[in-house]
């Protein structure tokens, strides 16, 4: 039976939630492949694919597990995210993976590399250094020197040696996921009343457990149901671009607790892995010097990037513009250093154009939105009084 957009997005919902990884288990005992995990914000994924490996995104557990031996591992003013990820290690829902790579994003994750390391010896956790230098002669050599040290430690464990022409192939399958990521974050511009962010963000989440091709199947289908449905109509809710949650991931409660405050959300920063590139990956000569410089040179602007003096808070302004939005919200998980040393940067670029914005704070178990709720709320009302002005 063709599935309904209804059973789609509750696929998804399940999906996204799966922090048991149960349908990662399901995949390895069908392949006997290696399947490893990997922390927000990016990793070429692309490598990991063509070693017959399933890249498996880890986003903590959310609200939906209590919190009792990862508390002890950090100090009370760190985010949530490396709590739940050891307290998920501990309870053995990450025992199917066999290893972690822990991208450079902040202090907190590095330091997380290390004790992940201390707790499970046995399994491969492997810190990956990215540049903060774009030159290709310089980061670039070093990125790259990264990306095969992986490669040769993942062949070491059981996946396949890396070869130009598995890469090349992977590339292409990410390039066409890629392609319908950026095809829905257009569709949800123009008319996000078609595609709630809400429903978009789980359908792109499940893309961190489930294999490239069937997640690619799963956005073209819902692509296709969301825009047949004609029972969708606009709304007078005022456009917002959201921005700050890279990495640790609100609750989905409080996506939607703002979409019903009256803010279409039509631009985020969510699960950033799926959209780090901005375009295709070259497919042809050498793919690994390919994803480098895509790394290098095609990225997308983030706090967790090396960004040049006075140069903060300009591809903010610009995402306002592209997508016609009428304020931000600045929505960061709390303690989040990375998100919140940029923020005033961020809101200088915004105040510069007299953008109105808005800034609250998460973590991903968060339970309570009536506050946000009122503060989204007279937000959207006073850009819907001001742009009526
Ligand atoms: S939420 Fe922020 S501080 Fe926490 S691990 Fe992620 S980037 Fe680092």
């Amino acid at each position: 039976m063709t599935e309904t957009l209804p059973a789609l997005v509750q696929r998804a919902t399940e999906l996204s939630r799966d922090w048991r990884l149960s349908s990662v288990r399901a995949w390895k005992q069908r392949t006997g492949a290696l399947a490893i995990g990997y922390l927000p914000v990016y990793v070429p994924r692309e490598v990991f694919h063509a070693q017959g490996v399933l890249p498996v995104g880890l986003t903590g557990a959310g609200d939906d597990l209590e919190i009792i031996k990862g508390d002890a591992f950090y100090q009370s003013y760190i985010c949530h995210l490396p709590r739940s990820t050891i307290e998920l290690g501990l309870n053995g829902s990450l025992d199917c993976l066999d290893g972690i790579v822990f991208p450079a994003t902040c202090d907190v994750i590095r330091n997380l590399s290390g004790v992940w390391r201390m707790q499970f010896p046995s399994k491969m956790s492997r810190y990956l250094d990215v540049p903060q230098d774009f030159d290709r002669a310089m980061g670039g050599v070093f990125y790259r020197h990264e990306l095969e040290d992986i490669a040769r430690e993942i062949h070491e464990r059981g996946g396949r040696k890396l070869e130009a022409e598995a890469l090349r192939a992977s590339i292409r399958v990410y390039n066409e996921n890629r392609t319908l990521v950026r095809e829905l974050l257009t569709l949800r511009r123009e008319a996000p009343w078609k595609l709630p962010t809400a429903e978009l963000y789980v359908v792109l989440r499940a893309g961190l457990v489930l294999p490239v091709e069937e997640h690619s199947a799963m956005l073209r289908r819902y692509r296709d149901l969301a825009q047949a449905d004609a029972e969708r109509r606009p709304r007078d809710q005022a456009r917002v671009v959201l921005t700050g949650s890279f990495c640790e991931q609100p609750p989905l409660g409080l996506i939607k607790t703002l979409e019903r405050a009256g803010c279409y959300i039509v631009d985020d920063d969510f699960v950033p892995v799926l959209h780090w590139l901005r375009g295709d990956v070259c497919t042809e000569g050498d793919p690994l010097a390919n994803l480098v410089t895509a790394f290098l040179e095609d990225s997308i602007d983030s706090p967790v990037r090396y960004c040049g003096d006075g140069t903060k808070g300009q591809e903010l302004v610009q995402r306002v513009d592209e997508s016609k939005a009428e304020g931000v919200l600045f929505c960061a998980p709390s303690f989040c250093d990375p998100a919140l040393l940029d923020q005033p940067m961020a809101q200088a670029a915004l105040d510069g154009r007299a953008i109105p914005w808005t800034s609250f704070k998460y973590s991903e178990n968060t339970g309570q939105f009536h506050v946000i709720r009122e503060q989204a709320g007279t937000f959207a009302d006073s850009i819907k009084l001001w742009s009526e002005a």
